[in-house]
């Protein structure tokens, strides 16, 4: 075996190990058993900074740069779970930062779905595209821009998922969601919760628990 192949199977047994402490320690009522498959299948290691890989199967945010970060695990799952994704659906993420979230989220929506991601820090964009193409994931496209007004080209989507911190849900973003469709953002500056947001006839949100994001700047943000 190469030095390349045992540290492989190194990380492989170190995400085993974090994926099965999510499940004992927060869940199946939280975390399905689908998105810990999923998460079996994306290998962190490679979305986080080279002098933080022998930290990534632990479940805590780390550092990307340019004051961001890299969602912990379980907030990533907790997250994947409440916006029920299934295969070959179109989802629109905000906040592209590592690309680790879109990589969870593209093995939920399978090859016959796609993952589009916005990110507005240059530098970030190439981070996540580089880091996805190296994970070998085709079905997820990051583009530039505020996230705040959506990516209308591609809209109506199935599935919203917000990776920062809104003052409240911006319109955009309900506007390009289909109807019956699900969202999760968290809202709020200092006190932030997460919510669940539905929209139907009408548009729905209801709370799932405090949380801590890095703000979401832009037109509907801070
Ligand atoms: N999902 C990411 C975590 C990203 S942290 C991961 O798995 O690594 C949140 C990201 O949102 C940051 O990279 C930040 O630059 C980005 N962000 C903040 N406001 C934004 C906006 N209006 N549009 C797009 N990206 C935004």
């Amino acid at each position: 075996m190469h030095r390349g192949a045992r540290a492989d199977n190194n990380f492989e047994s170190m995400r085993a190990r974090l994926v099965d402490s999510l499940r004992r320690r927060i869940g199946i009522e939280h975390i399905s058993e689908q998105v810990l498959q999923a998460m079996m299948m994306v290998p962190r290691h490679l979305f986080v900074r080279e002098s933080d890989m022998a930290y990534a199967y632990d479940d805590y945010p780390l550092s990307i740069g340019y004051g961001q970060t890299i969602s912990a695990p379980h907030m990533v799952a907790i997250m994947c779970t409440l916006l029920d994704v299934s295969k070959g659906m179109n989802v629109l993420e905000i906040g592209a930062g590592s690309g680790y979230h879109s990589a969870v989220l593209a093995e939920l929506v399978g090859l016959e779905g796609t993952v589009y991601s916005i990110e507005r820090i240059p530098e970030l964009i190439e981070f996540a595209r580089c880091n996805l193409s190296d994970a070998g994931y085709q079905n997820v496209v990051v583009t530039t821009g505020d996230g705040t007004l959506g990516l209308p080209e591609y809209a109506p989507y199935d599935r919203i998922t917000v990776a920062c911190a809104a003052p409240a849900i911006p319109p955009p973003l309900v506007e390009q969601l289909k109807r019956g469709g699900k969202m999760v953002i968290p809202i709020g500056e200092f006190m932030q919760e997460l919510y669940l947001v539905h929209k139907n006839d009408v548009v729905s949100k209801e709370r799932s628990g405090g949380v801590v994001f890095v703000p979401l700047i832009g037109e509907y943000g801070f």
